[in-house]
């Protein structure tokens, strides 16, 4: 059985009184659903303030990128080491937002997963297809593309350190989230591919979706078999939202 896992992404928001806020929010709000794991994933200059409030609670915190580099003249970037130094315990790693700006390719979505392993992060590993390969029936295609360069890079049982996110990148920040059929199908084949490699692998990979999940679709889409939790964008930044997800996930029967 898997076991939920509810993630915030807070993107590009928040001010320190605001982080404050949401967080002893989080921590009350979800104080009585232990049932689901639950990540806030904020800005680094913020991770130093959730080490403070979070330390030795049941909400763990992680960073939205990393260098797949230790140190050096990397101007703008934090290292892996650096994250952990701040107590994460996760890090997204290859979110469309990145990827589409070229910042991010499937090979250097690769690298990072392998330097985040080694570091003891666990990264969680965003893929989706765009609207025009949606349109196209290519999101099979795309996702395993995008997986496949991931496991080349580091191997089956190294994925099995990481989450994944099935994020369709026409369904992030649109208010158009998939239907739950439709996530549910990707993330059924996900696995199926996952299981083929190895079985053990697959069966406990934790897949998530993500994309415009909000409180009024969560209890839907969590109670599909495949899905094992939700990446939010959009919905993590009122904290009586979030809360109502992280509630209903802990809530679920799936
Ligand atoms: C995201 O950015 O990962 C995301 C899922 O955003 P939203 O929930 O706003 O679609």
């Amino acid at each position: 059985m898997r076991r939920k896992l509810v993630v915030a992404n807070r993107k590009m928001h928040g001010t320190i009184p605001g982080n404050m806020a949401f967080l002893e929010g989080l921590l009350e709000g979800t104080r009585d659903y232990r049932n689901s794991d639950y990540v806030v994933c904020l800005p680094h200059p913020y991770l130093y303030q959730a080490q403070s409030i979070l330390t030795g609670t049941h909400i763990a915190w992680g960073g939205q990128n990393m260098s797949r580099h230790e140190s050096g003249p990397y101007t703008g970037s934090v290292s892996p080491g650096m994250l952990i130094e701040l107590g994460c315990e996760y890090v997204i790693i290859g979110h469309s937002e990145r990827r589409t700006r070229g910042q991010d390719s499937d090979s250097s979505v690769g690298e990072r997963f392998q330097a985040a392993t080694k570091a003891g992060l666990k990264p969680i590993f965003c893929m989706g297809e765009t609207l025009e390969e949606y349109e196209q029936g290519l999101t099979d295609l795309v996702t395993i593309r995008q997986l496949n360069a991931v496991i080349q890079q580091v191997g089956i049982k190294n994925l099995a350190k990481g989450i994944l996110a099935y994020e369709p990148v026409w369904a992030i920040g649109t208010g158009k989230a998939a239907s739950p059929e439709h996530a549910q199908a990707i993330l059924h084949f996900l696995r199926g591919y996952l299981i083929l490699k190895d079985p053990e692998v697959g069966e406990n990979m934790r897949i998530l979706y993500g994309g415009s999940l909000k409180a009024h679709n969560a209890a839907e889409l969590f109670s599909m078999p495949d899905i094992d939790g939700g990446l939010i964008g959009g919905a993590s930044l009122g904290t009586e939202e979030f809360v109502e997800i992280c509630q209903i996930a802990s809530s679920s029967k799936a």
